[in-house]
């Protein structure tokens, strides 16, 4: 067997675990802090005044703006109110959104993080930081944004809705789909990848039942970690380009468009990366990009961009802007291949 590699762990402190949420305050006073600053959204806002709360004399307020895409003003805004709190650690409670403030507060002002998920989205576990400006999103690496304690707590996701349960766990399921032929993939990382998807696989119809489930809810969480944490260690590829240009020049949501894409995006590449991709195969059983939109259907996935604002003559654009830079991806990439799959990812029609 011809095995070439580079693994490079991560210093973060994972800990996992109904009801470790409780024990946030333990990991403020390891990290050395005690004034700790609640991040939120509006729409979790009471979470973070509990969380605050019960953090006691540790905690010297919440700031409850946290926003999609991570808007630079919405950053300043509260990079102003760490500064006048003194606050010495942030604390961020909730998906990728909120995760996405504390990262891009810890850029600016080096504070340590302790990030507490409740989506699948993964952001938490990798030193990866996308902002927006004026209308326009760019993403930057840098060992700075990757938080120092990662508390996952299954009880705080039991109240994920199941629309957002499920694409949100589409949305783990690409990174992982995408580690499996990372160019700078690694025994560790597949590994990672295929377990991660097994348990969001296993999960998500569970959930769809039973909302709080909580065997469901820690498996779906135990694999948001693991393919959030190949997220982070490997290169994404198409599938991640095109998410990020609809994201970021059409605003479409984040979570939905990873789960509606993704189907075609491995169809795409299944052809030229047949071997890496066999776990999907093994685990959503058929063809990769058939498979996983037929599970995607099954438990109820948004299937259509054109459900999402974007209309047919944008895809154009769509297509023109994610082929201007090239990067690694199996299958070579051309703007007439790309502007037909998105013409598929539009309607919502099975690859083929
Ligand atoms: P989100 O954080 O925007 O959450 C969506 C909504 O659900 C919010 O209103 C939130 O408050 C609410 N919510 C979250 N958890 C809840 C719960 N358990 N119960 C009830 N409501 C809950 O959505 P997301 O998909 O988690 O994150 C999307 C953002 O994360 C995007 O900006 C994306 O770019 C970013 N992201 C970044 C990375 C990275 O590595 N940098 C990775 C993945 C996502």
């Amino acid at each position: 067997m011809n095995l070439s590699f580079v693994y490079q762990g991560s210093p973060a402190h994972i800990v996992f675990g109904e009801g470790s949420s409780r024990h946030v305050g333990e990991w403020v006073e390891k990290l050395g802090a005690s004034r700790a600053l609640v991040l939120t959204t509006p729409h979790q806002k009471a979470e973070g005044e509990a969380m605050a709360t019960a953090l006691g004399g540790l905690a010297v307020g919440t700031y409850d703006n946290a926003t999609m895409h991570t808007p630079v003003d919405v950053t300043e805004a509260a990079v102003a109110r760490v500064l006048d709190l003194k606050a010495d650690v942030v604390v961020a409670l909730g998906g990728g959104s909120t995760t996405g403030l504390g990262k891009a507060i810890a850029y600016r002002t080096d504070l340590p993080q302790i990030v507490v998920p409740t989506t699948y989205a993964g952001s938490e576990v990798t030193p990866i930081l996308g902002q927006t400006e004026g209308g326009e999103k760019t993403t930057l690496r840098s060992p700075k944004v990757l938080p120092e304690v990662v508390i996952y707590d299954p009880g705080l996701t039991l109240g994920l809705s199941v629309a957002m349960s499920v694409t949100s766990g589409l949305n783990a399921i690409a990174h992982a789909a995408e580690a499996l032929y990372a160019p700078d993939g690694n025994p560790i990382t597949a590994l990672m990848a295929a377990e991660g998807m097994r348990a969001i696989r296993q999960a998500l119809p569970v959930i769809i039942a039973s909302a709080r489930d909580r065997q469901a809810r820690t498996d779906a969480l135990y694999g948001a970690w693991l393919c959030g944490s190949v997220l982070g260690q490997v290169a994404m590829s198409l599938h991640h380009k095109i998410c990020h240009t609809l994201g970021g020049s059409f605003d479409t949501p984040h979570a939905e468009t990873h789960a509606i894409m993704l189907p075609h995006t491995i169809g795409f590449n299944a052809g030229a990366a047949g071997k890496e991709l066999q776990p999907v195969s093994d685990i959503f059983g058929g063809t990769p990009g058939q498979a996983l939109y037929d599970f995607a259907r099954s438990v109820g996935s948004p299937m259509a961009l054109k459900d999402f604002g974007l209309k047919e003559i944008d895809l154009d654009r769509a297509a023109e802007i994610a082929t201007r830079n090239p990067y690694a991806n199996p299958r070579p990439i051309d703007r007439a291949s790309i502007r037909a799959l998105l013409q598929d990812a539009w309607e919502g029609s099975r690859p083929p």
